[in-house]
C-alpha cells in the first residue's frame, strides 16, 4: 500500500500533525511508527507525570535559534496550540508561574485523548515497530524499512525526538537517514540536566538541601544568565528546577564549542537587603550565632567552616562559587540541545532539501527550559506541519 502520509515516532508532534492533517484531509492515509508498545511515553512523563504541556509566556526568544521559532510560532502560537488542545475536548488550568497542565494532573490525560483521536480519525499506527531507514525511491516514493518490512509514502514525517532519556524515546538512529538526505545535524549536548561542579567536599555537606537561590552562570568571568528558584544539593553537583534552566544555557555554550571554565555562583539571600546583612555579619558579637539566624543550620556550619574571616562570610551567602566540571548524564537529561539545522527547514517543519519530508519537535537544533516550552514546541511543529501538506 502506498500512504499518503507515514511518520515515523508517536511523540505529541507526530500526533499533532497526524490528528491535524487527517482532520483536514480525511480521505488521506495516514500511518505512525512506533518503536515501543505503547507510545508518548516522553509525554507521559512530563512535568514529573502532571504534563506541563505549555506556558503563559510562550515566547520565541525563550528558545535557541529563536528567529526560526518564531517564523513556525506565527503570530498567534497560543490561539494556534490552545485550539488544538481544546479540540481534543481537554481542561486545564494555569498554576502561578504560568505554567499550564491538565485538571486532571496526569500527564496520561493528554496521550490518552491524542491516542482516542488518532484511533477515531482512522489514523493506522504500527506498535513495536522500530523503524531502521527511511530514503526515497527512483520513484519519488518515501520508502519506510522496519525490522520486518517495507512501507512506501507520497510524504514522509520524521518526529522520533533527540537522544536524550532513550529509555523514553528515541535513540538517534534517524538522525543517520537524515544525513543520508543531506541534512546537518549540529552538536548534540545533553540539556535540563544537573550541573556537576568540582567542589566536591561542599556539595557532599549540603547534598539532599533544597534553597531558593539566585543562580548564575559565569562565562569567562562575565555573567552570561541567572535565574531564581529553587535549588538542590547533590553529592557532586547543583541540581533542581533552577539549575536545568541555567543547564539550558550553558549547554548552548557547549554546542558552540565552549573552551573556557565556566562557573556558577549562588546567592542564598536574593531577596534579603545586602547592606542590612552586611552590617549583621561584621557588627555580630558570635558569627555562629548570627549565621544560623540568617540561614539554614548545615548551610551556616558549612560557610563558618570554610570562611577565613567575615568578608569570605559574606561572599559565601551572596555569591558561593563553583568550577563547573560536565553536565549530569544524557540518559537523565529532559531535553537535548542541538539537532536539523534550523536553516534547512521551512517554517511548515518541510526540508528545504528534500520535497515532502517533515521534521518535527526535538529533532529540530531548537529547546527551552523546563515550563512547557519544549512541549509547545513539539505540539505547535506537529500542527504546522499538518496544516501545511496537502
Ligand atoms: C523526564 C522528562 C520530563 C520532561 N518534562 C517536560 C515538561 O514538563 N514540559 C515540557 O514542555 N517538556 C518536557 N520534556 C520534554 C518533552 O517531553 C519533549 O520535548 C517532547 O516529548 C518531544 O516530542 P517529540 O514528538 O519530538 O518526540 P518524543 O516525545 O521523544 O517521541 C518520539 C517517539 O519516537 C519513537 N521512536 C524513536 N525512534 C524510533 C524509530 N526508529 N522507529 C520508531 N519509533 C521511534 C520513540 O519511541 C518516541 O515514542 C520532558 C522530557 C523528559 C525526558
Amino acid at each position: 500500500m502506498l500512504y499518503d502520509l507515514a511518520i515515523v515516532g508517536l511523540g505529541p508532534s507526530s500526533a499533532a500533525m497526524a490528528i491535524t492533517y487527517k482532520r483536514l484531509n480525511p480521505n488521506k492515509s495516514v500511518c505512525i511508527f512506533e518503536k515501543y508498545p505503547i507510545a508518548l511515553r516522553k509525554l507521559s512523563s512530563t512535568g514529573n507525570g502532571k504534563g506541563n504541556f505549555t506556558n503563559d509566556n510562550l515566547s520565541p526568544l525563550i528558545y535557541d535559534n529563536s528567529e526560526f521559532v518564531s517564523e513556525v510560532f506565527g503570530d498567534n502560537p497560543k490561539e494556534l496550540l490552545f485550539s488544538f488542545i481544546d479540540s481534543l475536548g481537554l481542561k486545564y488550568f494555569k498554576d502561578e508561574e504560568g505554567r499550564y497542565y491538565p485538571l486532571s494532573l496526569s500527564a496520561k490525560t493528554i496521550s490518552h485523548a491524542l491516542l482516542r483521536e488518532l484511533s477515531e480519525l482512522g489514523v493506522e499506527i504500527f506498535y513495536d515497530t522500530f523503524v531502521e531507514k527511511v530514503f526515497k525511491n527512483e520513484d519519488g516514493c518515501f520508502v519506510i524499512e522496519t525490522i520486518n518490512d517495507t512501507f512506501l509514502s507520497r510524504s514522509v514525517a520524521l518526529a522520533t525526538g533527540s537522544i536524550n532519556y532513550q529509555s523514553l524515546g528515541g535513540d538517534g538512529n534517524m538522525f543517520v537517514s537524515l544525513k543520508d538526505f543531506g541534512h546537518t545535524v549540529t552538536k548534540l549536548v545533553q540539556s535540563n540536566i544537573y550541573i556537576k561542579v568540582k567542589e566536591k567536599a561542599i556539595t557532599k555537606r549540603l547534598s539532599g538541601l533544597r534553597f531558593n537561590a539566585r543562580v548564575y552562570l559565569i562565562n569567562d568571568g562575565e555573567e552570561y544568565y541567572h535565574e531564581d528558584g529553587e535549588l538542590l544539593f547533590k553529592d557532586n553537583a547543583l541540581s533542581g528546577i533552577v539549575t536545568f534552566n541555567v543547564s539550558n544555557r550553558l549547554s548552548r555554550l557547549y554546542k558552540k564549542g565552549l573552551d573556557s571554565n565556566p562557573m556558577i555562583v549562588i546567592d542564598f539571600l536574593k531577596d534579603q537587603d545586602t547592606e542590612e546583612i552586611v552590617n549583621y555579619i561584621f557588627n555580630s558579637k558570635n558569627i555562629y550565632e548570627s549565621l544560623y539566624n540568617i540561614v539554614h543550620p548545615e548551610l551556616a556550619k558549612l560557610i563558618y567552616d570554610i570562611s577565613k574571616d567575615n568578608k569570605e562570610i559574606v561572599k559565601n551567602l551572596f555569591s558561593m562559587t563553583f568550577t563547573v566540571s560536565g553536565l549530569g548524564d544524557i540518559e537523565n537529561a529532559q531535553a537535548t540541545s542541538g539537532g536539523i539545522k534550523t536553516t534547512e527547514l521551512k517554517d511548515t517543519l518541510e526540508s528545504r532539501l528534500v520535497d515532502n519530508l517533515y521534521i518535527l519537535g526535538d529533532l529540530v537544533d531548537t529547546d527551552a527550559p523546563s515550563g512547557g516550552f519544549n512541549l509547545s514546541f513539539a505540539f505547535l511543529s506537529g500542527i504546522k506541519a499538518g496544516m501545511s501538506l496537502e
